[in-house]
């Protein structure tokens, strides 16, 4: 069971009783220590040529490793999609990780910058890609002198030619973590998501043919071909195949990243990995996925966690950031907060989210909800608006009016019965 340490409440009063408000420095796996454990020995086979890609790729498909940004599209199909483009190509590795309550991608950069960076090296030499470029969170300037001091140990003793990897600053927005919109933004651009298609894999980073992995997925490329790709698919429980990264925040005993088995269910992450409830809470309702994966009830604690199961309760995994709510928190206050997230990053580019979010959160404020219009609303913005923004925003309010209708109505938010 891991837990993210470096920033802990401990270590963080401790510089505040100091008189020095910044956290501790981040302790990171340097490469001599990397190499020593056998780190960059698959960069190095498949670069000499002994290592196939043919072969990684097979290794990948019956790992079942797949997108652990969210969309949970599988691995080797990316790859394979891109590599049948022609060349130029390029790798992006999407470091943007800013859907609420996940912080699983920091939690691998601030411990194992070099086990990212070889698995998404070996991304890049796949589908052979002229440049690597990776795009970081502002909100994490720690990770950034890591990554760069990373890359320049790389380049120090020859692993990288100087400038192959690029390492870019977002700048807070929200929507560039969506694939199309950061590649916006690496173009120098405004931060817009694209309509699709061409999607990005035929027409992505200067009109090229690209490779868009998040951090955690190329992390596990590397342990995946050095433990085995049945090793991998096999730490799945209840059916499904591989481990999920958890980021659980809330009322549990234990919040932290919790590397778990994909389709471990609510109760069971809860019991296992994040010692109960905090003292004096009772389970009431969990968000499976951020702000955007909508909202499950305690009655449904015991579904499989992972990307397909939870579709049909209206909801989803997403980055598989799990937030805690308990008796003590108001559902319709939570509502009300995440659309206004929403309209805050909507990039107000389409009317339905622009306009959409703007207009729900006003009629949540309200003292009685209007659920036809709310209904209606939800469901032009999903049908209608360009990216999964616009499209997930309603989520939230969908799922209070699905599976809390007893709260609203002792809110008196709608009628009773
Ligand atoms: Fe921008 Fe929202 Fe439209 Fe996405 S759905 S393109 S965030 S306005």
């Amino acid at each position: 069971h891991h837990h993210v340490g470096n920033a802990t409440p401990e270590n963080v009063n401790e510089a505040i009783h100091q008189g020095n408000t910044r956290p501790a420095p981040i302790q990171w796996q340097r490469l001599a220590d990397y190499q020593a454990c056998g780190g960059y020995q698959l960069l190095t086979d498949c670069r000499e040529g002994r290592v196939s890609v043919e072969q990684l790729l097979e290794e990948l498909e019956h790992s079942g490793l797949r997108g652990l940004g969210g969309a949970g599209f599988p691995t080797f199909r990316k790859w394979q999609a891109v590599r049948a483009e022609p060349g130029p190509r390029y790798a992006v590795i999407n470091a943007d990780e800013g859907e609420p309550g996940t912080f699983k991608d920091r939690y691998y950069l601030e411990r194992e910058p070099h086990g990212f960076l070889e698995g998404a090296l070996v991304s890049a030499w796949a589908v052979e890609a002229d440049a690597l470029y990776i795009y970081l969170r502002d909100e994490y300037p720690g990770l950034l002198t890591v990554l760069r001091e990373a890359i320049g140990e790389l380049e120090a003793v020859g692993l990288v030619a100087p400038g192959y990897v690029v390492l870019r600053r977002g700048a807070g927005a929200y929507i560039c973590g969506e694939e199309s919109a950061l590649i916006e933004s690496l173009e120098g651009k405004p931060g817009k998501p694209r309509h699709r298609p061409p999607f990005v894999a035929q027409k992505g980073l200067f009109d090229r043919p690209t490779l868009v992995n998040n951090v955690e997925t190329v992390y596990w490329i590397p342990r995946i071909h050095t433990e085995g790709a049945d090793w991998f698919a096999g730490q799945g429980r209840h059916g499904r195949k591989g481990l999920r990264s958890f980021s659980v925040s809330g009322r549990v005993a234990k919040p932290g990243v919790h590397v778990a088995p994909a389709g471990i269910t609510l109760s069971e992450l809860v019991e296992e990995y994040c010692g109960g409830m905090a003292q004096g809470h009772r389970l009431l309702a969990y968000l499976p996925g951020g702000a955007s994966g909508g909202i499950l009830p305690a009655s449904k604690a015991d579904i499989p966690l992972d990307f397909d199961t939870l579709q049909e309760h209206g909801c989803f995994i997403g980055s598989a950031a799990i937030i805690v709510l308990s008796d003590q928190d108001n559902l319709a206050a939570a509502a009300s907060n995440l659309l206004a997230f929403f309209a805050d990053e909507s990039c107000g580019q389409c009317t339905p989210c622009r306009v959409g979010t703007e207009k729900m959160l006003t009629l949540l404020e309200r003292d009685t909800w209007d659920e036809a219009t709310l209904r209606q609303l939800a469901g032009v913005m999903a049908d209608a608006s360009i990216c999964g923004l616009g499209q997930a925003a309603p989520n939230p309010v969908l799922s209070l009016l699905r599976d809390f209708r007893g709260e609203l109505a002792g809110h008196n938010l709608i009628a009773k019965g």
